[in-house]
């Protein structure tokens, strides 16, 4: 009943009548069909679910889940803990966890800007994501900036943190979630300066199977333009995540 396709193309869909009113604000659709973040991710869905699909998957998981359970030993059905855990933990993929692949991409708002040509920094966004390798949690902060030019649109603050959600919220592998926060931005304020995203994260496959080593961070970053061109504007970058 799913139409799987994959496509790799982001598609902006700026409406330009809005493009020349002072005072409007646009509303940018970025197409959500670039949302092949990691293996796990490899084949897309082909636009977003709506509740009656989402339904229908989360039944079929909770079946899945079970026979996956009853494999493991688990005699989940007799257990009043257990018997309903198949059904949660499909919700908390359908819902939660892999949200962002089952969701439109946000309404992107920007704004005018005729002054402004510094850096635009917003630090310490929650980043809640699984790793597509081992499915645990990976826990961190992304930190963003980018520099518009003047009398380029900027992006509405919050919107940083909602693209963070729509391409954390998936099976992921964190230096791609990296890039893909980076380049989406990039192609939202589309002459930018620079843009910059950094990430620090802990991984629950490190931290509890495995190695088993707690309390280790990774970080991964991608800048471009007068970041990566310029030591000053990167440090003040880096300054800003430490202050
Ligand atoms: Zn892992």
């Amino acid at each position: 009943m799913y139409n799987f396709v994959q496509q790799n193309l982001y598609k902006i869909i700026m409406d330009d009548s809005n493009r020349n009113k002072s005072l409007a604000s646009p509303v940018i659709d970025i197409n959500p069909e670039l949302r092949n973040i990691g293996f796990a991710d490899g084949v897309n869905i082909n636009g977003p679910l709506n509740d009656a699909q989402k339904e229908v998957m989360i039944e079929k998981a909770a079946e899945k889940f079970g026979e996956f359970l009853h494999v493991l030993g688990c005699d989940w059905q007799n257990d009043p803990n257990s018997k309903e855990t198949p059904t949660r933990v499909a919700k908390a993929y359908v819902n939660d966890l892999w949200s962002g692949r089952y969701n439109a991409f946000p309404k992107i708002t920007t704004f005018p800007n005729n002054e402004y040509d510094g850096i635009i920094f917003e630090g310490n966004i929650p980043v809640i994501s699984m790793c597509s390798h081992h499915h645990q949690t990976i826990m961190g902060r992304a930190h963003i900036a980018y520099i518009p030019q003047i009398n380029q649109e900027i992006i509405g603050l919050s919107k940083l943190n909602r693209i963070v959600e729509h391409f954390a919220r998936r099976g992921a592998i964190q230096e791609s979630l990296t890039v893909r926060i980076h380049d989406t931005i990039s192609k939202i304020v589309s002459s930018n300066k620079g843009v910059a995203v950094m990430i620090e994260a802990s991984h629950n496959c490190v931290q509890c199977r495995g190695v088993n080593h707690q309390g280790t961070k990774m970080k991964t970053s991608k800048l471009t333009g007068e970041f990566i061109e310029s030591n000053k504007t990167r440090n003040e970058f880096y300054e800003f995540i430490r202050s």
